[in-house]
């Protein structure tokens, strides 16, 4: 059993791989801001394992607090999931984006090395892959040619941990490199609701499918795949989480490892395969109509999965219809609450 440490962790990556993580015996400690989440999360992830979560209010750029709480706390373990995410935001305020992600991180790993805590996941996205490789991303690939300030913080962290762990041999990272994160945990109690007009396919369609949201403004369906809307490899948040739980694992037996490893199904679904699997998992039917490609989209990309497997025995469990099924029960609860 080990003691891991959150950034990050009342968000909605965060709050499910709390859950995994108390699942597989480890202890876990909380740290957020809370500037894109609420705390309710953790309470939520509390009473479901019946567990006490200590949890740290606070920014992570704040070298005073991660000081206090590695000396409050018998950290083995941190897993980095703090940062601002919003890719189109990013792009209009790039310095908030940049000064968040980065002193973060720079704060966290120095705290880190002096509290002698030398083992770090860290949340990286598919979106570091140079948008002209082949579609089946694998590791090895050439990575940059980011299209937002987001992606950009993504690939120079990966970077700084590089780095880092070159300078100072004791640190162990494993970079995750995230392609679609969807649904939520099975009880609806925890998921993704962001605030606003989502920017995420899964959670536009769960706003539509309770009535939020008109219809769903399928981006595209004259792209080159077999019918003619974007694929994507789309991954339940349950199945990410229970990777970050044996990243842990495998950091803890591999003193002096750096990997980055993709974290997605090895699977490519398109949009309107995603549509009739909710329209089916959740027996209902959803409005959509087709609308001009958004700018940017690359028509397919997905994972190579074979190194999770190989370093991680990591293989996601749960379908595509799971996915749609837990994505709604959490949604049609929060309405409830609304
Ligand atoms: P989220 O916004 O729900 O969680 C991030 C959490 O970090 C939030 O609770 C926020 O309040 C907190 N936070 C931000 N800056 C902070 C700071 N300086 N100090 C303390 N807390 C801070 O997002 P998520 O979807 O759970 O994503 C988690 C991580 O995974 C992020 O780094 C994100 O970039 C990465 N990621 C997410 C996706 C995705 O599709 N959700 C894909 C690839 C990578
Ligand atoms: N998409 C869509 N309508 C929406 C939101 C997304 O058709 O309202 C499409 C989008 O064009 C992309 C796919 O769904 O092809 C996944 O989009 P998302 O933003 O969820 O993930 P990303 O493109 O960042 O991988």
């Amino acid at each position: 059993m080990s003691r891991v440490l959150l950034t990050g962790g009342t968000g909605y990556i965060g709050s499910h791989t709390a859950v995994s993580l108390l699942e597989s015996g480890h202890e876990v400690v909380v740290v957020d801001n809370l500037v894109n989440s609420k705390i309710d999360s953790i309470r939520e992830v509390e009473k479901l394992m019946n567990a006490k979560v200590p949890t740290y209010i606070g920014d992570v750029q704040d070298e005073q607090l991660m000081n206090r709480i590695f000396t409050e706390q018998h950290i083995d373990v941190v897993i980095h999931f703090a940062g601002l995410k919003a890719v189109g935001e990013s792009v209009h305020k790039p310095l908030e984006y940049y000064q968040n992600n980065f002193d973060s991180t720079l704060v966290l790993i120095r705290t880190m090395l002096a509290h002698q805590v030398n083992n770090i996941v860290f949340s990286s996205s598919a979106t570091v892959y140079d948008p002209a490789n082949d579609p089946e991303r694998v590791e090895g690939m050439p990575v940059g040619n980011c299209s937002c300030p987001y992606g950009w913080t993504k690939f120079m962290i990966e970077q700084i941990i590089r780095d880092c762990c070159h300078a100072y041999p004791q640190l162990n990272a494993v970079m995750l490199r995230y392609f679609n994160p969807v649904g939520a945990h099975p009880s609806g109690v925890i998921g993704e609701n962001p605030l606003g007009i989502p920017n995420n396919l899964m959670p536009y369609i769960q706003q539509v499918a309770v009535g939020k949201l008109d219809h769903l403004n399928i981006f595209g369906n004259d792209y080159p795949t077999p019918d003619g809307t974007c694929v994507r490899d789309y991954i339940h948040v349950c199945d990410l989480a229970d990777a970050h739980a044996l990243a842990c694992d495998y950091l803890l037996k591999h003193e002096g490892c750096c990997q980055e490893i993709n974290i997605g199904s090895g699977h490519g679904v398109s949009v309107m395969e995603l549509v009739t699997a909710f329209e089916k998992a959740n027996n209902m039917k959803l409005a959509y109509q087709f609308a001009p490609r958004r700018e940017g989209d690359l028509p397919i990309f997905f994972a190579n999965a074979d190194k999770a497997r190989e370093l991680l025995g990591f293989k996601t469990r749960r379908s595509v219809e799971d996915m749609c099924r837990d994505a709604y029960r959490y949604q049609q609860k929060q309405s409830g609450k609304e």
